[in-house]
């Protein structure tokens, strides 16, 4: 983990009708860091997602990826830079295999800007290639090489869970953010999703920030905590600080 951010929030505010999701949220991630994001239910981490993703625009605030002003940018131009978020698996990519499915999560083919020179064909041939190589290690460092010609739609939940990862993968993000990547999930495939972010944060530099229900993970994988009640932060340190955080504490106990 490095000390410089590489995603800032400031004073994100969104609201549905009369419902206040998101009240002011502030928080910064830090490059090549596991991040968790916890909170009570309906204390608006998954609503707070979809504004820094572009899936909502958010009624006020600023975030910033890498330096680059992102707010109120479309999903597909915040994908593009680097920072991607896992999706559940639509019905039609249920119907196709499982590496179909990575394939398909390939960002598009540079061979394409080569269209009418005699480089294309070997260009993009190699490009395949790759990609279809790149899919295959996936599928096996996340135990799915088996199931790799069946409908990904056979695939139990947890499986899914690491399929949907290993595509966001194929894009070769900077910044993932999961959420709830756990649940669902066997505690074996659990651990070999943490151990695969750990291994990629740490060889490749690659940021993660997930939502996560399960205390027992968040303490021994992440980082930092980055705490959310109704709306708006209310602690962000470390594991062990956050435990012992009475604002924290209070936040759960007046939740339940
Ligand atoms: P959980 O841990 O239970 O998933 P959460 O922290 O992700 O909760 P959100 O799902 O973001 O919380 O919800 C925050 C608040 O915003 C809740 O009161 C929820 O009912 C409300 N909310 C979220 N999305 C919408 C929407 N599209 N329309 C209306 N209200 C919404």
């Amino acid at each position: 983990m490095t000390e410089r951010a590489i995603f800032e929030a400031e004073d994100v505010v969104k609201s549905f009708g009369g419902i206040r999701a998101v009240t002011g949220a502030t928080m910064d991630v830090r490059e090549a860091s596991i991040t968790a994001l916890i909170g009570p239910n309906g204390a608006g981490k998954t609503t707070f997602f979809n504004l820094i993703t572009g899936f909502y625009r958010p009624d006020r605030g600023r975030t910033a990826f890498d330096g680059r002003d992102i707010h109120g940018r479309p999903p597909h131009v915040i994908a593009r830079l680097g920072m991607i978020r896992t999706f559940q698996l639509t019905k039609a990519l249920t119907a196709m295999s499982v590496l179909d499915n990575m394939m398909l999560a390939a960002p598009n083919q540079p061979g394409e800007r080569l269209s009418g020179t005699l480089l294309r064909p070997f260009a993009w041939r190699r490009r395949e290639r790759e990609v279809h190589a790149q899919a295959l290690e996936l599928l096996e460092i996340f135990s799915l090489t088996r199931l790799a010609h069946d409908y990904a739609g056979t695939l139990s939940g947890g499986q899914r869970k690491l399929l949907e990862l290993a595509r966001a993968l194929m894009t070769q993000p900077r910044f993932v953010l999961l959420d709830e990547p756990l649940a669902g999930i066997n505690p074996t495939l659990g651990a070999r999703l943490l151990e695969h972010m750990q291994r990629l944060r740490r060889e490749e530099g690659v940021t993660f920030l997930f939502i996560e229900h399960d205390m027992e993970a968040v303490m021994n994988h992440a980082d930092r905590v980055i705490v959310m009640a109704e709306g708006r932060v209310i602690a962000d340190a470390e594991p062990h600080a956050v435990r012992a955080d009475a604002a924290v504490i209070d936040a759960y106990l007046g939740a339940g």
